[in-house]
């Protein structure tokens, strides 16, 4: 009897490693990263100013003395100045888009492509894939890495896929309906559209007979898993993965499903202050920092993620001994300081969803009036709740305003609003007004 929802196999011996040894691979590994990337000239410069040289790590400790690398430094060295290996040993070029439009791009070798597909196996496996099973990926494939990195890692576990791509959501039901695949990849949000296509064509999301989900390349919250878990009648996992460190494989859930464990005989991560670069404590969130022990063509040191999450180290159930990571709460670019604790808008949507009545439509304002700052949270009525009666609408702001205090912990300042009165915007929606920045207070 396994005390899971299904039985935990692990893909890799190596997921298993006694934590000692796994540290003295690391330590082999970052030595090796660290000489491999002495001639990229990013490095070279930094090391140079601070005097490093891969003798003198000695210790995982001494990962703090690396400069960390950002986005940024990947752009100022467009397109591939931080190639570690000649141009003819990379096998493929991905990318991921950046708000100036052009991407960054990064480079694998055979070798990178083959870690890749294994890291990707390990996660897909932790959370129920088969050999036997037949997979659906809605991701798109292309210099995004999401498509391409799911397919080669079910390959490797020798699942058969339906490559059907990203788009055309009827078709993605006619594949469904028709070729009857046990799991579904891609997005989290995507899958909801797929059932709400489903139910408008009278289909039932359930008798569709998708067993598990692999979802990644979006925050989502726990309350949207229940929800998607409750519609198709599946079990969903979550991993994470970003191009920049190698694409999806960084880490994913196991069956326990108490985080994702990172692939730490792959990456070292780090959990820091944004503001202050110094480590976190084990639990409190913080920006994931990612160096790449094995990568070939673009070994990476210290990436800063902006990806927000804590740590846990806590044993897990499964054996795995590698440390696990939180689902990502926001991202640095969104974090807002109030009154000295981190809230993201991510935190605030996710309370509003908890609470029937209200639209998805909000505006947090930020204002720091005499000496505290506050938050406003404005948000709009469906219409269909919307009442005359100050005793209901006091009920449901109370309930708004317990909400949002449990997730974020802080009181904030609800307000509800006439239904259709806040601005609509095209394309990435602006809920945040922060008033201290343009009093010049931030
Ligand atoms: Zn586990």
């Amino acid at each position: 009897m396994t005390p899971f929802a299904f039985e935990n196999r692990i893909w890799d011996r190596a997921e298993t490693t006694p934590r000692d040894r796994l540290m003295a691979l690391q330590l082999q590994r970052l030595r090796r990263t660290v000489a491999r990337v002495a001639e990229v000239p990013y490095y070279k410069e930094a090391f140079a100013r601070s005097g490093i040289t891969p003798r003198k790590i000695k210790s995982l400790d001494d990962l703090r003395r690396l400069p960390f690398t950002t986005k940024d430094d990947l752009r100022r060295y467009y397109p591939l100045g931080f190639l570690a290996v000649p141009t003819e040993k990379i096998v493929r070029i991905h990318g991921s888009s950046g708000t100036t439009g052009r991407p960054t791009f990064v480079a694998y070798t055979a070798r990178d492509r083959d870690t890749w597909a294994n890291l990707c196996a390990r996660f897909l496996v932790a959370g129920g894939l088969r050999p036997e099973h037949l997979v659906q990926i809605t991701f798109g494939y292309g210099l995004f890495t999401g498509g391409f990195g799911l397919h080669y890692g079910i390959e490797k576990v020798g699942a058969a896929i339906i490559p059907a791509a990203a788009g055309n959501t009827p078709r993605h039901l006619m594949l469904i309906q028709d070729l009857k695949p046990q799991v579904l990849v891609g997005t989290p949000s995507y899958s909801l559209q797929i059932a709400e296509v489903a139910r408008a064509q009278g289909i039932d999301p359930r008798s569709l007979g998708l067993k598990f989900a692999h979802f990644g390349g979006e925050p989502w919250t726990e309350d949207m898993r229940v929800e998607i878990e409750r519609e198709f009648g599946l079990l969903a996992f979550n991993n994470y993965g970003l191009s920049e460190v190698i694409g999806p494989g960084v880490s994913g859930e196991c069956v326990a499903r108490r985080g994702m464990h990172i692939q730490e005989d792959h990456f070292l991560v780090e959990c820091v202050n944004p503001d202050t670069l110094e480590p976190v404590p084990e639990g409190e969130n913080g920006e994931l920092v990612f160096t790449s022990l094995t990568k070939e063509a673009f070994p990476i040191i210290r990436y800063r993620t902006r990806d927000i999450a804590s740590l846990d180290s806590s044993p897990c159930p499964c054996r795995r001994t590698t440390v696990r990571m939180s689902r990502v709460v926001g991202r640095t670019d969104d974090m807002l300081i109030v009154r000295g604790v981190n809230v993201f808008p991510s935190q605030i949507e996710e309370a509003l969803l908890r609470v029937e009545g209200t639209a998805p439509h909000y505006l947090i304002e930020v204002d720091r009036p005499g000496a505290m700052d506050m938050i406003t949270v404005k948000v709009e009525m469906r219409a269909q709740d919307f009442s005359d009666e100050m005793r209901v609408m006091e009920a449901l702001r109370e309930r708004i305003d317990r909400e949002i205090q449990s997730i974020t912990g802080i009181r904030v300042n609800v307000e509800l609003i006439m239904p259709q009165t806040l601005k609509r915007s095209i394309g990435k929606a602006n809920r945040v007004i922060d008033h201290r920045r343009e009093k010049g207070l931030i």
